[in-house]
């Protein structure tokens, strides 16, 4: 069974000429009366041999062949994952590989640590949870507290007092029963306080936690340690970051992606970065989840092995008082030049 990828759409002229629409434009050749028919079959499904009983044999083969080489061809796919949470998300993975069930099932078995369930990671944490992901190591060291609940919507009024550990996993297995969570109700402070993880092979770590100060560059020398890809991002009262994702082996580390970035500041910007208290009181839900979401878009692509990853060795940042984005990304060098590898 041959089916059309999702996402095309057919267009025909009225002087013949038959266009497929995706992000790019392609017209197709040959008879035009036979390839909109032969499309219209293929749009819904259909065998091989429907769409030699319309045209010429070799004008199948040609018109297969060409839908192969472009990607825009599903072979005998079929939704494995019908009357699940990810139902729909199969249909988006279908737009980036010729077998979006794999991209599925790579999520379904990733591994993901997330340092910190505050505005960040439980915001996250919906996300991934609804993305199928259903593998989880948890860390926090607070309790829900009312002040929590204008941003970090996954905790309710019943939760007050309760670890956010403990918390946010009753939430997830609300809605994936089938989720595995592994939680540590305790602070990171140190390379050593995160030997409680030496057991687990992780597939991505998270930092979502934002104390204390240089909490970043102790993830980045324990996940460089251990070869395990990492990301981390942060709110701030009219702006916020998501990224840079960094994978060790492929990517430079946090000093040396830091030292290019502040090449490129002016001093004062470097002094203003230096000073900023990261703990700031204001927080508003609408700027928090933005960041999250994009954030969780990456983790997602990521995992499910997508290229189109936004942070990859970038930073990208957005003023949410001019809605502008800025991305900053090293081409060279990749690899580090501190002497870690
Ligand atoms: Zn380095």
């Amino acid at each position: 069974m041959y089916k059309l990828a999702d996402r095309i759409q057919i267009v025909s002229l009225h002087n013949g000429r038959i266009f497929l629409i995706d992000d790019e434009i392609t017209e197709l050749e040959g008879s035009p009366q036979h390839t909109e028919k032969a499309l219209k079959l293929l749009e819904k499904g259909c065998m091989e041999e429907e769409l030699n009983r319309i045209m010429p044999l070799e004008d199948t083969q040609k018109l297969l062949e060409f839908l192969k080489e472009e990607e825009l061809l599903r072979e005998n796919w079929e939704n494995e994952y019908l009357d699940t949470i990810v139902e729909k998300q199969l249909y988006y993975l279908d737009d980036f590989s010729i077998d979006s069930n794999q991209l599925q099932s790579n999520l379904k078995s990733a591994k993901v640590v997330i340092l910190g369930i505050g505005g960040v990671g439980s915001v996250l944490i919906q996300h991934l949870i609804g993305a199928g992901i259903e593998n989880f190591i948890l860390i926090d060291n607070d309790v829900v507290n009312i002040h929590n609940l204008n941003r970090q919507f996954l905790y309710t009024q019943e939760d007050f007092g309760k670890p956010k550990v403990k918390a946010a996993e009753n939430f997830m297995r609300k809605v994936n029963p089938s989720v595995k969570v592994t939680s540590y109700q305790t602070t990171i402070d140190s390379i050593k306080s995160l030997d409680f993880l030496a057991s687990h092979s992780i597939d991505i770590f998270i930092n979502a936690a934002d104390y204390p100060k240089h909490l970043d560059k102790i993830v980045d020398e324990y996940c460089f340690e251990r070869k395990i890809p990492w990301v981390g991002s942060g709110v701030g009262r009219h702006q916020g970051f998501w990224g840079p994702l960094f994978v060790p082996g492929k990517t430079c580390c946090l000093n040396c992606f830091i030292a290019e970035e502040e090449k490129e500041m002016k001093e004062i910007e470097k002094i203003i970065r230096e000073r900023s208290n990261s703990i700031i009181q204001a927080s508003f839900a609408p700027t928090n989840t933005i960041v999250s979401a994009f954030l969780a878009m990456d983790v997602i692509h990521f995992l499910a092995q997508i290229n189109q990853i936004h942070s990859y060795l970038t930073r990208c940042q957005i003023d949410f008082t001019t809605l502008k984005l800025n991305r900053f990304t090293i081409d060279e060098p990749k690899l580090c030049n501190c002497g870690g590898e």
